[in-house]
């Protein structure tokens, strides 16, 4: 197949919105340009937003699926997300001992050998009691030398690529500077750290905020903790959860504003943080040992009581998040559709997604002008039940 495709309005690879068109041959971009092609176009896109295939770095499942069940339970995952215009993720863990996580991500890795998967989010277990959210306190612990070793001979970083933990754990920044040398990329989150910890974090490697403000300290006028570190510096990235329930929109506004002016448009990185009901009818998932309730689209930990447990994950879709962050927040749309597209892929390191580039992978979402997902291409091919 040889398909030339022009927009009248894509995100060109310098975050605006203008006419673009590609060249596609076997599931990939060859050729890209501004303006019209040379050619007459094989498609011609005018009345949708042509932008690059959302890239996740932080889900755990969807489509009633979790990461943790092994590859079969993955892959029904990432066809959920898929057809709503996600087709670059990172399989998200929650804490369990070291062992069991790579025993998980053993499991997916044919999905990451066949490309469909781009690699493991290790969230956890290195984290914060006190910050813990949803994950199981009994399995939080520091990350030891030797933890830290097992994890390097067992995953290069292209199984595993990205690992969230707190500061103030004993070992942590020798355990960033030893992963960081090793290409993972270091996030820091569900954390009670200073400032100080956190400016160390950075210091040694951590480059990102795992959802930045959720399940760490906020910006207190006494305790300034960890996202007032993570905020300053023009580097770090920002994850962001940008639902209307994790974070209100005004401070992902706030958020937006800050970063970009103190740093830049690549920043801010949003996150679905889904969990299996992402993409499903509400209902009891598991979550990992953990049991979730969705009620209304919003997940919570099942408690023994009854009363109303800890957020755990949530039912987004990064197409939802962009036209949340669009409509709510009020973004600049060809800066959300970078912060869901371009920004994760920089964040952790692969250069074949997030971009309409020579080499790089044919996925793409049309945005209709309600910023709904009307279509999806996946490696080439137009998936046509896409949904928003
Ligand atoms: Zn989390």
């Amino acid at each position: 197949m040889n398909h030339v495709l022009f927009a009248d309005a894509a995100l060109t690879p310098e975050g605006t919105l203008g006419p673009y068109w590609l060249r596609i041959v076997a599931g990939r971009i060859v050729e890209a340009g501004h303006g019209r092609p040379p050619q007459a176009p094989d498609e011609h896109i005018t009345d949708a937003v042509v932008a690059p295939g959302f890239v996740d770095v932080h889900a755990h499942g969807g489509g009633a699926a979790a990461f943790t069940d092994g590859a079969v339970s993955g892959e029904r995952a990432l066809v959920a997300h898929r057809r709503r215009g996600t087709t670059t993720m990172l399989a998200s863990l929650v804490s369990a001992p070291v062992s069991v996580l790579l025993d998980q991500a053993e499991e997916l890795r044919p999905l990451v050998k066949s490309g469909e998967l781009a690699g493991v989010h290790l969230e956890g277990p290195w984290l914060s009691q006190e910050h813990r959210g949803a994950h199981e306190a009994e399995v939080l612990t520091s990350p030891t030398p030797e933890a830290v070793s097992t994890l390097l001979e067992h995953s290069a970083h292209d199984l595993i690529r990205y690992v969230t933990l707190a500061p103030e754990r004993e070992g942590a920044t020798e355990a960033i500077t030893r992963l960081r040398a090793a290409g993972f990329t270091l996030g820091v989150g569900h954390t009670g750290a200073s400032c100080g910890q956190t400016r160390e974090a950075i210091a040694a490697g951590a480059t990102a905020a795992t959802h930045l403000f959720n399940a760490m300290g906020g910006l207190h006028h006494r305790e300034p903790g960890p996202a007032l570190a993570l905020l300053e510096e023009p580097t770090a990235f920002l994850e962001l959860i940008s639902d209307g329930v994790h974070l209100d929109a005004e401070m992902v506004r706030f958020v937006w504003d800050y970063a970009t002016r103190n740093g830049g448009p690549q920043r801010p990185v949003l996150v679905s943080d889904a969990m299996p009901g992402a993409a499903a009818p509400d209902g009891r998932y598991r979550l990992g040992p953990v049991e979730v309730d969705v009620v209304e689209g919003v997940a919570r930990r099942v408690t023994p009581d009854g009363t109303l447990g800890a957020i755990a994950g949530s039912t987004l879709t990064l197409s939802a998040a962009v036209r949340e962050s669009i409509l709510s927040a009020g973004i600049d749309p060809a800066r959300a559709l970078m912060a869901a597209s371009t920004n994760p892929a920089a964040m952790i390191g692969i250069d074949d997604a997030g971009r309409l580039l020579p080499g790089g992978r044919a996925d793409l979402v049309l945005l209709d002008p309600a910023w709904n997902v009307s279509r999806v291409m996946h490696r080439g091919q137009w998936i046509d039940d896409a949904e928003g």
